[in-house]
């Protein structure tokens, strides 16, 4: 290559900006290119480390002579920038791709539909606790390339979303957990489930017999995909049916009983910090990543029990008047709305709606049915809910903001019912995003 830069990155957010960093400490000429504008966090971050930039366009001049390309996530492939730096034949990578390149350390990467940063914060919560010097990266936090410049962890705790992972090529997880599958960001594998999933997979390429993969075995789409594909990895499973794994964990009685490679211990589900089912699969996926690294049994189980909830996942907001009030502004998608209805006990009023991916609400026609007994709309467009639920509900509402959604639910339930706000959709169309839709509705609750 004949250019300036060996090195371009494409996008100067929290993982382009940690690529920048890294690269330019493994002695790269390095270029971070940004389409809109740069924060000011990120831009102050390339100054002091003496690093080219540009922001509001892409210079394809010097981008199409760069060695290789470090692609932000946010990034699809379609980008015209992209489409014209893999026309030249310059590899295109994701950061966890490069970064991974300059660390030795054990790598435990958590990937699949819902739960991956719930079960990465579990998996790290009970590694530190254990006290391992264990790193927290991905989608989460600091970014991985960030820390592999700057800090030295024995071990991390990755998540891993399919757009990092279609940018992974030799990238090797020691431990992976695939969480489940159902469909999600079709918009950005062509319409096609098959596409999603075959990123998803790509978490398990290069692993070898020494390293293990988690999965959940009561996930039709994974258990499916197992039997067409050739797997490496030791397999551990994960059940709440009762049918005990050869290595793995299950559910007997209200009790999670794990047995790791002839290890055996168990915990009720009381126990549990996470309440709901959901939470029940991602508890256990994380203690069998933390017992493969040999973390001790007593540890793990207080870990699971201590754990602090992480807001906007099925948060208990506050007790208003007897009724409660659960934050989970996080579900995104029919598949974790599903679990939080399946979660709530008492009649419940149900706030959905927002950005419709295109989703088919008949799968929780039968939760709605049986434990909603009105509805809050809450979103620009509430059409398709309408059509969806008016012959399921007693009532359905439509509001076009947290505040008059949860005055609305507020009068709806009564003493020792909940409010549960999840949306099954994207928050685009009335918030910034999913955790501004989550505030918003946690201050209307505070101020009943
Ligand atoms: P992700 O990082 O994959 O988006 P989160 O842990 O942030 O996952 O949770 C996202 C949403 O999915 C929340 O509403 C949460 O209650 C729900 N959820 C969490 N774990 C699971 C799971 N194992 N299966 C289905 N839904 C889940």
């Amino acid at each position: 290559m004949n250019g300036k830069y060996d090195i371009v990155i494409l996008g100067a957010g929290e993982s382009g900006t940690g690529a920048a960093m890294l690269a330019k400490k493994q002695g790269f000429e390095v270029f971070v290119s940004d389409y809109g504008k740069i924060a000011p966090q990120y831009k102050s971050v390339l100054t002091q480390n003496e690093i080219d930039f540009e922001e509001n366009g892409h210079s394809f001049n010097l981008i199409e002579k760069a060695a290789e390309i470090i692609k932000s996530p946010g990034i699809p492939d379609a980008a015209p920038v992209v489409k014209h730096a893999a026309g030249k034949g310059i590899p295109v990578i994701s950061e966890l791709e490069f970064a991974a390149r300059y660390t030795d350390a054990k790598l435990i990467c958590i990937t699949g539909s819902n739960g991956k940063t719930t079960t990465t914060l579990l998996t790290h919560h009970i590694l530190k606790q254990a006290g391992f010097n264990a790193g927290l990266a991905g989608n989460i936090g600091d970014s991985f390339a960030k820390q592999v410049a700057l800090e030295n962890h024995d071990i991390y705790v990755l998540e891993v979303s399919s757009f990092q992972l279609d940018g992974m090529f030799r990238f090797k997880a020691d431990i992976a957990i695939l969480t489940n599958l159902t469909p999600d960001h079709l918009d950005r594998y062509q319409g096609r489930f098959e596409n999603y999933v075959d990123s998803k997979f790509r978490i398990l390429q290069n692993m070898t017999e020494e390293d293990a993969f988690i999965f959940n075995a009561d996930d039709p789409v994974t258990v499916r995909e197992l039997k067409k594909r050739t797997i490496l990895p030791k397999k551990y499973s994960l059940t709440l049916n009762n049918f005990p794994a050869e290595n793995g964990a299950w559910l007997q009685n209200n009790e999670l009983i794990f047995n790791i490679n002839k290890s055996k211990f168990n915990m009720t589900l009381e126990q549990l910090a996470l309440q709901g089912k959901h939470n029940a699969y991602n508890s256990m996926a994380a203690s069998i990543a933390a017992r493969l690294v040999d973390v001790r049994k007593e540890n793990i189980k207080q870990s699971l029990s201590d754990f602090e909830n992480i807001p906007h996942r099925l948060e208990f907001v506050s007790n208003v008047h007897g009724i409660t009030f659960i934050n989970d502004s996080k579900a995104t998608n029919i598949n974790s709305t599903w679990y939080a209805l399946e979660y709530v006990e008492a009649p419940t009023v149900w706030i959905v709606g927002g950005q419709d991916k295109g989703n088919d609400y008949s799968q929780l026609l039968p939760l709605v049915s049986k434990k909603v007994k009105a509805i809050v709309c809450l979103g620009v467009d509430n059409s398709k809910l309408h059509e969806a639920f008016e012959d399921y509900v007693e009532l359905m509402v439509d509001a076009s903001s947290a505040r008059e959604a949860v005055v609305y639910a507020y009068n709806l339930a009564k003493k020792g019912e909940i409010v549960l706000l999840s949306p099954a959709c994207a928050s685009f169309d009335l918030f910034e995003n999913y955790q501004d839709r989550g505030d918003q509705f946690k201050k209307a609750v505070k101020e009943l």
